[in-house]
């Protein structure tokens, strides 16, 4: 008896040990990674439904954690997009509404409420802010402005210009990983890895040039888009046929040696793009002497081939940091996000670019890896914004969210937990005429409609059924038989108005 005792307890300490350890595990403080990269859109992603994309880390992202199907930005423009992600509140809140602002780096941004918790945080890479950092970091060390492709600028904590030789996803990697290396070890750690890829002007790395050479993209359904019945949209200057430009960004026929664009590679760099871009693409292009049509179509390859061949770099960089963080030890306990700023047309509606509310662009990928807390291949289906970002991570972080972030915490919704969630999302864009001239407007999206008011110069409505019409090509607004529900969308679209506080929607809408 005295034996089987002894035994119970023995058994019980063991089973206690256990339990206590793997209660350390989960109540320690997780490390965050948030990968954010620029303009790239879910469409051209192989967990998302591309069969052509070459993307099998950031899939493996999404395998081995939650993937989002429908995760939607509250503004779709780079800057913008940012300010977002450090205030969890829309444009019209943070004050960065367009690109051409200045962000106010002193209101609240959620990585000091990380530090103030004990975590140490770091921006590494793509800010776009204008402003700099300063102590909303502990740690930073960013491009300027858009940044180069090759052997760019950063500008560092001392306000130091440097220049590093290399590739920039690369030199954002390294970066990141003698970072995350040189960290105070005693703290979890906050780290965005800001990338440039895919923003245009899609500079490839080297060794990815001509890398979907032999892929022939199918040409969107909407690509001949007459816009027919949506002024904005045959308003814009972001069209494949009429805007994009064949040396500025498709490099073709272009000086290697002067052009700016170039200025920053070096000889051998020079020399493979010479090679790849004038010898090789534009002797092909100007053999060719193509127009209208077949120019269009020929320009919507080489630009799909350019885009696709800029986020090889961006899927191989992020294979190198999740292998990082299976050597070091650091996988079990780092939440791993990528995102990127906006979404992307990849000539739909005959465009590139972004900034319009139609799905493209209004769409963002979303996926983040927990192990142990989220279930390999979860799939969210809720309708998810960039101002639930920073609310999220404080709540996996255990730490309180002030009332003034405007976003949900959609962490039970990582666990497959039910909890109450929007069922429309809320949008405004901003920023005309420059560069491209689309028009201001906002909305919102239900599961199957969205209603849009654009201002400006010109007012006017538009209203899609994206069961019947995904594409957005049939505005339905001024149908009589819509009638009650225009009434019905309006009365949601105040009501979001007044949710979020858009004093200048509110305004607008009430003339
Ligand atoms: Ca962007």
């Amino acid at each position: 008896m005295k034996c089987n005792l002894c035994i119970s307890f023995i058994l019980l300490c063991i089973l206690n040990s256990f339990s206590s350890s793997a209660q350390t595990v989960k109540s320690k403080k997780p490390n965050i990674i948030f990968i954010l990269s620029d303009d790239h859109t879910n469409k051209a992603i192989g967990v998302y439904g591309n069969k052509l994309a070459k993307t099998p880390n950031i899939d493996r992202i999404a395998k081995e954690g939650a993937l989002f199907k429908n995760f939607f930005v509250t503004n779709s423009i780079c800057g913008p997009s940012r300010a977002t992600l450090l205030t969890g509140k829309y444009s019209h809140v943070n004050g960065f509404i367009s690109n051409d602002k200045k962000f106010d780096i002193n209101q609240f941004i959620f990585s000091r409420t990380l530090e103030d918790s004990g975590y140490q945080t770091a921006w590494i890479g793509k800010w776009h802010l204008e402003t700099l950092p300063r102590d909303a970091f502990s740690y930073w060390n960013i491009l300027p402005d858009q940044g180069y492709y090759f052997n760019p600028n950063f500008i560092t904590q001392q306000n130091d210009t440097v220049s590093y030789k290399g590739y920039v996803t690369d030199i954002i990697t390294d970066l990141s990983e003698n970072w995350i290396k040189n960290r105070d070890h005693a703290k979890p750690f906050f780290l965005v890895i800001g990338e440039k890829a895919t923003h245009r002007e899609w500079l490839p790395a080297i060794e990815d040039l001509g890398s979907y050479d032999d892929v022939n993209f199918p040409i969107p359904a909407s690509f001949y888009d007459t816009y027919d019945k949506r002024k904005a949209a045959g308003h814009q200057d972001m069209s494949i046929a009429e805007t994009m430009k064949l040396g500025f960004d498709l490099k073709i026929n272009v000086d290697y040696d002067t052009d700016w664009i170039y200025s920053r590679l070096d000889k051998e760099q020079r020399a493979a793009y010479k090679a790849y871009y004038g010898d090789k693409i534009s002797k092909e292009f100007n053999e060719k002497k193509l127009s209208g049509k077949a120019l269009a179509e020929w320009k919507y390859q080489r630009y799909m081939r350019d885009y696709f061949a800029t986020a090889n770099s961006l899927d191989r960089n992020i294979g190198k940091i999740l292998d990082f963080l299976d050597t070091n030890g650091l996988a079990e306990n780092t939440i791993v996000i990528y995102g990127s700023d906006q979404g992307f047309y990849l000539g739909e509606h005959g465009w590139f670019d972004k900034r319009f509310i139609y799905e493209e662009s209004l769409r963002t990928p979303f996926m983040i890896r927990y192990p142990g807390v989220i279930k390999p291949g979860t799939v969210i289906e809720q309708s998810a914004l960039n101002i639930d970002w920073a609310p999220t991570l404080l709540d996996m972080a255990a730490v309180q969210s002030p009332k003034e972030i405007q976003g949900n915490s959609f962490a039970k919704l990582l666990e497959n937990k039910t909890i109450p969630w929007r069922d429309r999302i809320y949008y405004h864009y901003y920023e005309y005429p420059q560069p491209h001239r689309v028009m201001p407007h906002f909305g919102i999206r239900t599961t199957r409609y969205k209603l849009a008011r654009f201002y400006g110069n010109e007012n006017f409505w538009e209203l899609y059924d994206l069961k019947k019409d995904p594409q957005e090509l049939n505005n339905i607004y001024s149908q009589y038989e819509n009638s009650k529900l225009v009434k019905k969308l309006k009365q949601d679209l105040n009501a979001s108005i007044a949710e979020y506080k858009d004093d200048l929607a509110a305004q607008i809408i009430s003339k």
